[in-house]
């Protein structure tokens, strides 16, 4: 049902809103050490299909933090919004973000070679490596995010 994969969310101070597509309810989590200045610790996010639709879009700031990645985020509470692919309609919205959690499930962990000791998930997940990862958003071998 396409139904089920239509999503909502906001921001911390609701400035920014949005209405997703998702590819799936897959939650990937990324323990780069890119991620982990940006959230404080691994980015938890889930692949949209197209562009999300957003309201606020005035709030929305852009960091571009690589040569392939764009980070979204809310200017006025900081809240972190989403990861795309510099330049292309290409989205990973943050999971935390999403108004309704409950059909989320934890599947994979990306830059698994950059997780710091200090945790570990206990779910079942595939771990993969980063540059891996990032060649399903990037034709060629992107190293970072
Ligand atoms: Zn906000
Ligand atoms: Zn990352």
């Amino acid at each position: 049902m396409a139904d089920e994969r239509e999503a909502s969310g906001h921001c911390l101070c609701g400035a920014v809103r949005f209405t997703a597509t998702l590819v799936s309810h897959d939650v990937q989590v990324c323990h780069c050490g890119m991620c982990r200045r940006w959230t404080g610790g691994p980015l938890m996010f889930v692949d949209v299909d197209g562009a999300p639709a957003f309201e606020g879009r005035e709030a929305i700031g852009i960091y571009r933090s690589s040569e392939v990645g764009e980070r979204g985020f809310c200017t006025r509470c900081g809240s972190i919004l989403f990861w795309k692919v510099a330049g292309e309609e290409r989205y990973t919205m943050a999971a935390g973000s999403l108004d309704d959690a409950s059909r989320l499930a934890l599947k994979t962990e990306i830059f698994i070679e950059d997780k710091p000791g200090f945790y570990d998930f206990s779910n079942a997940t595939k771990k993969v490596v980063g540059s891996e990862a990032m060649g399903a958003y990037i034709s060629g071998s992107g190293e970072t995010n």
